[in-house]
């Protein structure tokens, strides 16, 4: 019998392509940040990562406080986002350790192999997906996801019907400057009680 082998493009062609495309997202990430303000001027900003923490411990803004303490919702996203960059980026580069933005300039450089490359490929999505909420957050959009856990019920995430009636899954938690609500169980937070709520989600360590 005859074997039709149409599919004869290896693993080992994509891999260049895909550490392209995983060092232009981590570019996007942790690059310098390039500015003109309105008298033409050339400035440079912090990189994205470091703009998102920033905001979120508060220093250079004046008096000691978060840039996001006045918006909970916006503040919970960016410190879920936080914890779930720093985990992510250190399951990547395992067994490698260190500051975030070293293991992410590095992550391209880690020997991968051919049969590496659809992950490379998926990581390099994800990360774009992280430059993206990074960028609504500082913008002020604050319909973000939180995706930690409810820590009552545990639930990460709820099935709701959308608009074309299709079944879709979403965060369980949904955080507004109003409250916090678990989808799943119901319980609310009073945005007094975001700080808990944030702990309890696994964000303490940046708070
Ligand atoms: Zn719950």
């Amino acid at each position: 019998m005859e074997v039709e082998n149409m599919s004869v493009t290896t693993d080992a062609e994509y891999l260049p392509a895909a550490i392209t495309a995983l060092d232009d997202a981590i570019h996007d990430l942790i690059k310098v940040q390039t500015m003109r303000d309105a008298d033409g001027q050339v400035y440079t900003a912090p990189n994205l990562y470091v703009q998102l923490k920033t905001a979120l411990h508060g220093q250079q803004s004046g008096e000691g406080k978060s840039a996001f303490r006045s918006r909970p919702s916006v503040w919970i996203a960016g410190l879920d986002l936080v914890e779930r960059i720093e985990r992510t980026v250190a399951e990547w580069a395992a067994p490698h350790r260190g500051h975030t933005l070293s293991l992410l300039a590095d992550l391209p450089h880690m020997g991968w192999r051919p049969q590496d490359s659809s992950e490379l490929q998926k990581w390099a999505l994800t990360i774009r997906g992280w430059v993206k909420t990074i960028n609504n957050l500082l913008d002020g959009v604050s319909e973000v996801e939180v995706t930690g856990a409810c820590p009552q019920c545990e639930a990460k995430t709820v099935w709701r019907r959308d608009d074309l009636d299709e079944n879709v899954k979403q965060p369980a938690l949904l955080v507004t400057a109003q409250e916090a609500r678990c989808l799943s169980c119901g319980t609310v937070w009073p945005p007094t009680s975001f700080e808990l709520l944030a702990a309890a989600i696994g964000c303490a360590k940046v708070a």
